[in-house]
């Protein structure tokens, strides 16, 4: 975990202690409202008992408060319907009220309890990162700090570095020295209604050109226009989602570069080959050449290429004979293959085609002409790869993928005799999720856990849609301990990520089970110990991360009876 990440968490820590210890004020101010009640009888006292609970409620759930939250609007909503059946002013409902009070009071004892307790350790694991060191900067500038930090901790579960600030010459500053890959702006500031908009209009005049995301409470035309003038490229109002804040952040930012085609070129004749490389390398192509045909099947094998250029007449074996060879292996039947020949006689071209080529492109041939043929097929290629190796909602691998990708990655595991993580994870109670906020919802559910999974893990982590809200993350050369730390730090930080489903605020929670290769080296023995070790986690009560051992499980029989 990086130093700014751990700040963050640490002032997010302060914050949520610092509101707890101002709650019992808050609640004597209550009860200060709730007694006027019955003294007055032009409805002061319930505005501000409702002005309270109002407040109360937005801050409990910015800060992640999730109970308190819940019975403060549960409170607001007494308050409301009982001014408008029969005045607040009745003894019965006094009663229930103070008794509502009491419960907030006793909720936020509770909960300043359980925060008081130190978190889980912000330390490297193993020496080695746990998570991208490169995670991209974003600034975000908001007068009210409390805002700045709950939305700065939400879009750090993602895997964003925020930094914030509290005014406009403070951001501009730092624009100036690093540049962020985007900036998060409020509007509104004491300098001015409209200071957001303006600075960010200064700084583009002074050549900064960074993407911008304006937030505010002001939805007005004036606001929008001048967000929109000043280059903004999306507004959100507050209260904001920050899921839909993330989702515009991943696409400015675009976080993943889409990945270089891979090309792989067969000709016997060094030079063409290395010319034609040289073509496809400078339109940003990753090539490999080969004058070997029986090097070029095992370079297919192990570079997995988009498309195969081929030469017609080689020594050993003809492109012909190659293609066909190539065509032969299954998992090679998709692979576009292009002839890159100087024979011109239509007939040996077609009859070259029939073994499952896709084009036949004559020697010499113009730069451009042979960029865009490549591209064209490698692109399709790419598409159908994904359609087959993808989920569609979450885009991360399926079922069959991350399979086959354990298989593979246990292989290596067990040549280099390493510790490889296998981790199941399931969200909890998903289906009261649907059952509540409806499908829609738990769609976004999923998208936010897939994208957190995906961002926050190391390149080299494979995560995988299991099932329907079961996903698979594969951690190679991983200790247990390690394993167990870095999924625990994402199930800490997926709880506190705040979803909306129109008014409402909720959150979700996973329970994982982890086993490692070392002890359980089989595929089938180590998927059967992470689903085990998930579900004695859901019986223990969900919203945990157990990791599998052999020693705590009952033995197999020593023989046959
Ligand atoms: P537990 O904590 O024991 O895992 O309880 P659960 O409710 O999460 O588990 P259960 O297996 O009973 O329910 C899983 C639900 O996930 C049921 C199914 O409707 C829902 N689901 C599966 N796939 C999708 C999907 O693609 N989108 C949405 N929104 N829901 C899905
Ligand atoms: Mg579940
Ligand atoms: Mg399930």
């Amino acid at each position: 975990m990086s130093g700014k990440e751990g700040d963050l968490a640490l002032k997010l820590h302060a914050l949520r202690l610092s509101f707890l210890d101002k709650f019992p004020a808050r609640i004597a101010e209550a009860r200060k409202a709730l007694a006027s009640l019955e003294a007055e009888a032009d409805g002061k006292g319930a505005e501000s008992l409702h002005s309270l609970l109002h407040s109360m409620k937005g801050t409990s759930d910015s800060l992640g408060f999730v109970e308190l939250g819940d019975l403060a609007r549960e409170t607001e909503a007494l308050v409301d319907r009982a001014t408008a059946a029969q005045g607040p002013n009745s003894a019965a409902l006094r009663k229930v009220l103070a008794g509502r009070i009491d419960a907030l009071a006793a909720a936020a004892a509770a909960a300043r309890e359980q925060d008081a307790r130190p978190g889980p350790e912000l330390e490297e694991v193993d020496g080695s990162p746990a998570f991208p060191d490169e995670l991209p900067l974003v600034y975000l500038c908001d007068d009210d700090a409390i805002m700045a930090a709950v939305i700065a901790s939400q879009i750090s579960y993602f895997g964003y570095k925020v930094e914030t600030f509290t005014n406009t010459a403070d951001l501009l500053e730092s624009a100036r020295a690093t540049r962020p890959r985007a900036i998060i702006m409020d509007i509104v500031f004491p300098e001015g209604a409209n200071e957001g908009s303006v600075s960010l209009q200064k700084m583009r005049d002074q050549g900064i050109d960074i993407p911008a995301v304006f937030i505010s409470a002001r939805s007005d035309f004036e606001a929008r226009l001048g967000a929109v003038r000043a280059g903004g490229s999306a507004f959100f109002t507050k209260p904001l989602d920050p899921m839909r804040l993330v989702a515009t952040l991943d696409e400015l930012t675009r976080l993943r570069e889409p990945e270089p085609f891979r090309i792989l070129i067969v000709d016997d004749e060094p030079v063409a080959a290395e010319y034609h490389r040289a073509i496809l390398t400078a339109a940003g192509m990753s090539v490999r050449t080969t004058a070997d045909p029986e090097e070029a099947l095992e370079t297919v094998r192990e570079f997995r290429p988009d498309l195969v250029l081929l030469d017609m007449y080689m020594p050993k074996c003809s492109g012909h004979d190659l293609a066909a060879l190539i065509r032969q292996v299954p998992d090679f039947l998709s692979v576009p293959i292009i002839f890159l020949s100087a024979e011109t006689d239509k007939a040996k071209q077609l009859s070259a085609m029939r073994v499952g080529a896709d084009g036949f492109l004559t020697k010499p041939i113009a730069r451009e002409e042979l960029v865009v043929s490549v591209a064209l097929r490698a692109e399709r290629m790419r598409m159908l790869r994904s359609l087959m190796t993808q989920d569609s909602l979450t885009g991360l691998f399926n079922h069959t993928t991350t399979t086959q990708m354990l298989k593979t990655n246990l292989d290596g595991a067990q040549r280099g005799n390493l510790s490889l993580c296998f981790a199941m994870i399931d969200i909890d109670n998903f289906k009261k999720v649907n059952d509540t906020y409806g499908h829609p919802v738990g769609d976004q559910v999923l998208i936010a856990i897939s994208r957190a999974l995906r961002q926050r893990l190391r390149t080299s982590d494979i995560v995988g849609r299991y099932g329907g809200e079961e996903f698979a993350v594969i951690l190679p050369d991983t200790s247990r301990e390690s394993a167990r730390l870095i999924i625990d730090m994402l199930r800490e930080d997926f709880t506190r990520v705040e979803f909306r489903a129109e008014e409402r605020v909720f959150h979700c929670s996973f329970s994982c089970g982890i086993a490692t290769s070392l002890d359980y080296p089989t595929f089938q023995s180590l998927r059967e110990a992470a689903d085990r070790t998930l579900y004695q986690a859901k019986a223990a009560g969900r919203n945990l991360v157990l990791v599998a051992a052999p020693d705590r499980e009952p033995r197999e029989k020593a023989d046959g009876r």
